[in-house]
């Protein structure tokens, strides 16, 4: 192998001391805490170390870029985010941004000069955990960031994302500016840990991304009659619990049965009102989660689910309404990039499994503006818990597919 395990180990290693005290449960870094402050101060000093080129743009994602023979042609990109979880492992985010700038020193040790330049970057606030949205960093590069909404979307203080912005000189003109033309980066690839565990089972160190699952997430209110447990005989009542019973265990079966092969769909959380022991529920309210890396699937699952909640409410003779909350479409990987890690993983005899994935990357808005593709690293105990875990070997392993693929985008004229 030409990339170097023990660099990439220590990496990840300094990185993950930029933390919140998490009583020794993982680490925790959230966006505008000193400690984001702190990581992101680190890996500045790890890029110049290497000897890139540090710029920020107007929202804050950071970039190392080591120049090519020609500046002027498009860059190839690598990269990731820095920002975690609460309680998070130490590889989801880190993992992708490290594997850029192991990519630039092994093409330093071995004094290769490519044609196009690399450009290595760490986008903000990835996580939805601090303020309700993923991907804020690499939504502005696409130009789908909407700024009035950012004074909806408040941190558990009620501190509003576009104020924390604001304190940061960062406003309306600053995210506009972050916005790329397409075509302006020539390829992305972003590299991540598997947030499930296809490669345990296939026994394979590295996947190969062919598309990127998206959701369709839905507000559903029942509105049903509360009234006395003991009092409201079985056919008069109007229970809008049992209603939303039926709708998640149709929602399932939409989902197993009637949809595309892989499309999943998810009722994480159920609402009742009032909730007493002693009162039939007059109100339920579900969160429903449905993704798929088929449009079409995901649409028609979508028309089955939107048919259910009909009939449930007509025939339980309560209120059943929805709201799209979300929308998404599924990314599939550029052919041109996932052709050319596919190669470079049979060059140099990395075993993979070619496969989707089922979680949200920066990667699927970045597809907007450049040719995308992904590497996943297999990885136990899933992610976005402390148990995350990948072994070195593996992580190196994917490193060095994505050494063989970037040398290869980044030779082409
Ligand atoms: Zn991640």
């Amino acid at each position: 192998m030409r990339v170097k395990k023990e660099r990439i180990e220590k990496d990840l290693k300094d990185l993950a001391r930029h933390s919140a005290d998490t009583g020794g449960k993982g680490i925790t870094r959230l966006p505008f805490t000193p400690e984001d402050e702190a990581c992101r101060k680190e890996i500045i000093e790890k890029f110049e170390e290497a000897g890139l080129k540090v710029y920020t743009d107007g929202i804050g994602n950071i970039f190392g870029r080591r120049e090519g023979a020609n500046p002027e042609l498009p860059p190839v990109m690598i990269g990731s985010h820095l920002d975690t979880v609460i309680n998070a492992g130490i590889f989801d985010g880190p993992a992708g941004v490290v594997a850029g700038l192991e990519v630039c020193r092994t093409l330093n040790d071995l004094s290769i000069k490519t044609e196009r330049s690399i450009e290595v970057a760490n986008f903000v606030i990835e996580e939805s955990t601090a303020f309700g949205k993923s991907c804020i960093g690499s939504r502005a590069i696409a130009g789908v960031l909407d700024y009035d909404e950012l004074a909806e979307l408040k941190d558990k203080s009620g501190r509003s994302l576009q104020d924390a912005f604001k304190e940061h000189g960062v406003t309306k003109k600053e995210i506009e500016d972050t916005r790329r033309e397409k075509g302006s980066i020539d390829s992305y690839i972003e590299l991540h840990i598997e947030q499930s565990d296809n490669l345990i089972k296939a026994e394979k160190p590295v996947g190969i991304v062919t598309a990127i699952a998206a959701a369709t997430r839905f507000k559903v209110t029942i509105t049903g009659q509360a009234s006395h447990s003991g009092a409201t005989p079985m056919d008069e009542r109007k229970d809008a619990l049992c209603a939303a019973a039926e709708i998640i265990l149709g929602i399932e079966n939409i989902a197993a049965e009637e949809a595309g092969k892989d499309t999943v769909g998810t009722v994480g959380n159920v609402v009742v009102k009032p909730g007493a022991i002693n009162v039939v529920p007059g109100e339920a309210e579900l969160a429903v989660d449905l993704r798929d890396i088929n449009k079409q699937d995901k649409n028609r699952a979508t028309e089955k689910i939107i048919g259910l909640i009909d009939n449930v409410g007509q025939k339980r003779n309560v209120r059943a309404e929805y709201v799209i909350t979300a929308s998404d479409t599924p990314v599939p990987a550029s052919t041109r990039v996932l052709d050319t890690i596919k190669e470079a993983a049979d060059t140099i005899a990395i075993p993979h499994l070619v496969m989707h994935s089922a979680a949200a990357h920066d990667a699927a808005y970045i597809a907007e503006v450049a040719d995308m593709g992904m590497i996943f690293i297999r990885s136990y105990g899933g992610s976005h818990n402390p148990d995350e875990w990948a072994e070195f070997e593996d992580v190196a392993a994917a490193v060095e597919v994505l050494l063989e693929a970037a040398i290869n985008l980044s030779s082409a004229k």
